[in-house]
């Protein structure tokens, strides 16, 4: 893994997006900041509907899943507009071979369908929670085109606007 340092100096352009219920304004911000001043078109890597029980165990979410759907629809109606690529991220789980080959196909495919159906986006990227997956899950992404994108420099959006990074320097 790359060191939090690395990935901020070199993962600028790359976001993994795991909590607009807590950093919207902070991410939209971020995303109008890369296209007015970034070299390269903002990628965002976009949790859907399937993770909704990993954020609540992850994250403290606490509302429906109804909830959260429409949440993150109209967060991402928001983030188009700013000119960034968004793309799928899906946390499978961290021994993603002890789950069985319907529950991996039905995530891949319900968050492929999450961007279609309410999105009007078409995914052509997926990057897996922890970067694991399996044969099935590889075979399954790429029969709906999605290329797998393996570890790489990137952010999170729970990193934007943090305070604490300028008061203990101090
Ligand atoms: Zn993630």
């Amino acid at each position: 893994m790359l060191s939090k340092e690395l990935n901020k100096m070199f993962g600028k352009a790359e976001v993994h997006v795991e909590i607009p219920f807590i950093k919207a304004k902070e991410m939209i911000d971020y995303a109008e900041q890369c296209r007015k001043y970034g070299q390269k078109r903002l990628k965002c890597f976009c949790l859907t509907p399937v993770n909704y029980e990993f954020v609540c165990a992850e994250y403290g979410y606490r509302d429906t899943k109804e909830n959260y759907t429409i949440l993150l629809v109209d967060f991402y109606k928001k983030l188009i507009p700013t000119g960034a690529d968004l793309q799928l991220h899906v946390h499978l789980a961290q021994f993603p071979e002890l789950l069985i080959k319907e529950e991996i196909e039905s995530k891949i495919k319900d968050a492929y369908n999450f961007f279609i159906t309410n999105l009007g986006l078409k995914p052509t990227e997926i990057i897996f929670g922890w970067y694991k997956y399996t044969d099935e899950a590889k075979k399954c992404a790429e029969e709906l085109g999605l290329k797998i994108v393996e570890q790489k420099a990137h952010i999170y959006d729970k990193w934007l606007g943090e305070k604490h990074e300028r008061t203990s320097q101090k």
